[in-house]
């Protein structure tokens, strides 16, 4: 066989040719895994890497960077490390951990990085957001001026909420700190706000019947639920409040209005120190890393109400945390009440005398919500505070079982009535125009003739009355948000027919 020379440097040529097409070739600056093991992975050789950023495993698992040392760094993974061997190539990607954001989302239940996982196939996004941004500054910011309404009487009244706040529900376990959430949600209907409800650390069969009863109360259309189990890695769990932010501020920056519910932060800070003490980081107080009041105060931060010029929108943040014993001096809790803007308190104690929701509203705070309130609202919420205080001050007195005045056991009788009134059921979130009536008629005294047990039937019976013979009165209450001296005066006629047809019925 002969060679042919043309041949053969056609063929090295055509060789050198395609070897230019193929300068795509990147250098990529890659490490390789010293350590692995508890979630986490120690990688060498990774000298150009950034703080958050990033990398990728052989299997296609994702790591962020968290620790960047004199020659390794720590790397949290974000998924199961059962694939990854010592020795594995560790790749950089050049970017910030980021989710897909939009209005795709809603309905959806996702995992940390934005997968969803209710089985509802793909969720098609364009845009992405990283999931660490830095929170608005002063200039961006308006005071906070919109309320939210919850639907709960309580709170409505006297722990009013705003649009742009940081409200936090704080209690024992088993105290309805989820119902709360979820009542809140619920009430969100038709008003145009997107909920977020991000549960960390949760079982998954407390997340499958949160969504069960979304479903139910059709709520899902608005919602998106963020979920971190309570058997995902504790990587996931640190990242996911992050992650819901990040989709909530998606809508925030396009002038919408978002609540991101965080359930709950002291699951979220376990989390954190199980990261950090597994990196080696030194352990401070109850063992938690330095950086732990950080870790809220960058999240929360980011909740705001933004300027005109901005949108307009805003994003309110609910964070829960779960206290033992009642005891809200510990570390997490402090930290938490310091960075928010008021707290609800629940008790169990509430819980279990039957005065469900278990708001404590005696130490219960809304630091700037009262801006927000609406006048109607102001008006009759101001006297069943004095009530109520005034009921606190006398009720321990009372189990003596002395010898009282008229003046005492009248104001004993008002503030039984009143705390029978803010009793609600769950998942029952009630209107403005309800509300404000239900509490002008306690304030009033109406209610101080009807015996305790009988006042539930009044107050459900009162709410079909008023919708049947007088839709006027809370129209007007809806549309002009106060309550002028003319509706008050039609309220209490009103009130006074239904209650002496009410005796008669029930014979009292
Ligand atoms: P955990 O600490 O387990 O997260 P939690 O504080 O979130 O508990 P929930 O799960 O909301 O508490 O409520 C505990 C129980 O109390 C639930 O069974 C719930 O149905 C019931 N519950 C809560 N609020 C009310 C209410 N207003 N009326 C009736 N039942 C309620
Ligand atoms: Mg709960």
């Amino acid at each position: 066989m002969r060679l042919n020379p043309e041949e053969v440097s056609w063929v090295i040529q055509q060789e050198i040719e395609k070897y230019h097409e193929d300068l795509s070739l990147k250098f990529e600056s890659a490490g390789r895994v010293l350590y692995v093991g508890d979630g986490i992975a120690r990688v060498w050789g990774l000298d150009d890497v950034m703080m958050s950023e990033l990398v990728e495993f052989p299997d296609g698992t994702l790591g962020i960077v968290l620790n960047l040392e004199i020659d390794n760094v720590g790397v949290i993974i974000l998924g199961s490390d059962r694939n990854i061997r010592e020795q594995d190539i560790v790749k950089r990607t050049g970017k910030i951990a980021s989710v897909p954001v939009g209005e795709a989302m809603l309905g959806r239940v996702i995992n940390a990085l934005g997968q969803p996982i209710d089985g509802k196939g793909a969720i098609e996004t364009k845009e992405f957001r990283a999931i660490e941004s830095s929170a608005p500054g002063v200039v961006q910011r308006k005071p906070v001026n919109e309320p939210v309404q919850t639907g709960i009487k309580a709170i409505d009244s006297m722990i009013p909420i705003g649009r742009g706040q940081r409200e936090l529900i704080i209690g024992d376990r088993q105290t309805g700190k989820t119902t709360v959430i979820l009542d809140t949600i619920i009430n969100q209907k038709n008003t145009g706000v997107c909920c977020i409800y991000v549960a960390i650390g949760q079982k998954s069969s407390t997340i499958a019947q949160v969504v069960k009863i979304l479903e139910e109360h059709d709520a899902m259309k608005y919602t998106i639920i963020v979920a971190a189990t309570a058997s995902d890695p504790a990587a996931l769990q640190y990242v996911a409040p992050y992650s819901a932010t990040a989709l909530g501020e998606h809508f925030m920056y396009n002038g919408k209005h978002v609540i991101c519910f965080y359930d709950d932060l002291s699951k979220h800070a376990q989390a954190y120190r199980e990261i950090a003490l597994l990196l080696r980081r030194p352990p401070g107080r109850e063992a938690y890393p330095g950086d732990i009041f950080y870790l809220h105060s960058r999240l929360l931060e980011r909740s705001a109400k933004l300027s005109a010029e901005l949108g307009g929108g805003s994003l309110t943040a609910v964070p829960v945390i779960e206290t033992q014993a009642n005891d809200v001096t510990t570390y997490i809790p402090t930290n938490v009440i310091s960075i928010t803007d008021g707290q609800i308190y629940l008790e169990s104690d509430l819980f279990y005398a039957g005065v469900r929701p278990a708001i404590n509203v005696g130490i219960s705070a809304s630091r700037v919500g009262g801006k927000a309130q609406s006048k109607a609202m102001k008006k009759v919420a101001a006297s069943l505070r004095l009530d109520l205080a005034q009921y606190r001050e006398l009720a321990a007195f009372a189990q003596f079982g002395s010898e009282m005045d008229k003046t005492t056991q009248a104001q004993l009788v008002r503030g039984e009535r009143m705390i029978e009134v803010l009793k609600q059921d769950k998942f029952k979130p009630i209107s403005l125009s309800k509300q404000v009536m239900i509490i002008f008629i306690g304030t009033k005294g109406f209610l101080d003739d009807v015996p305790l047990p009988f006042i539930k039937n009044f107050e459900n019976e009162f709410y079909l009355f008023m919708d049947e013979n007088h839709p006027h009165i809370s129209n007007s209450i809806e549309q002009s948000l106060d309550l002028d001296q003319k509706t008050m005066e039609q309220l209490n006629e009103a009130v006074t027919k239904f209650k002496s047809d009410f005796k008669l019925r029930y014979q009292i």
